[in-house]
């Protein structure tokens, strides 16, 4: 039976730290594949890009890694009331894919929330978590390495006022985000 990691995230763009975690989880977890699981709602209040949009670049940042793929499966849930609901999702894809395993990798960043998650006790059930350790949130990280403070609120910040991201971003996502014209302000 493999096992398949879930990256999820708004994606808003796809960054080197997201490559970095993903990869991390490849070298050292007894998984077979990641996959990116871009969320399906806007993320609102932020500069905007399209589910679309944010799904290409992930496919494009995911090229770049042998076993990195994305996964569609939360606009496969577009119309159901649970759309964004990690548990729900996890629901799916345990349907969708019934001989295979999942773990679901959690930055330290956010890892002090998911007490608060929808279900949290029904996700840990369904999957088996995996935390990647992330630079200004050490707690949790358990000597885990500390992957740098990329953000893609930082990439949208510097591209709304036009400064360099090319070490930030993959070259064939930031290609797309000038092509398309995205995060102008
Ligand atoms: P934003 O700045 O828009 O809030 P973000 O950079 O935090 O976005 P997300 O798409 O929300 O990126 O992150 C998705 C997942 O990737 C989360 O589990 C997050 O912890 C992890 N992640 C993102 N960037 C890093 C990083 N630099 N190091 C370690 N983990 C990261």
């Amino acid at each position: 039976m493999k096992e398949i990691a879930l990256l999820g995230g708004s994606f808003n763009p796809p960054h080197v730290g997201h490559l970095m975690a993903a990869w991390y989880v490849l070298a050292t977890e007894p998984v077979s594949e990641v996959w990116l699981l871009p969320s399906y709602r806007h993320p609102f209040g932020k500069a905007l890009a399209s589910y679309d949009d944010r799904v290409e670049m992930c496919r494009l940042a995911a090229a770049t890694i042998r076993g990195l793929h994305v996964c569609t499966a939360e606009a496969e849930l577009a119309g159901d009331p649970m759309v964004g609901y990690t548990v729900r999702t996890l629901e799916h894809l345990r349907e969708r894919h019934p001989g295979d395993r999942f773990a679901l990798v959690i930055g330290t960043d956010i890892l002090g929330e998911t007490g608060k998650w929808h279900r949290w006790d029904r996700v840990q059930e369904l999957c088996r978590v995996v935390v990647v350790g992330r630079q200004g949130h050490e707690d949790g990280a358990g000597g885990r390495p500390l992957l740098p403070a990329v953000s893609s609120t930082e990439v949208r910040e510097r591209l709304v006022r036009g400064a360099e991201v090319s070490h930030l971003v993959p070259r064939r996502v930031l290609a797309y985000v000038r092509e398309k014209g995205l995060y102008r302000g």
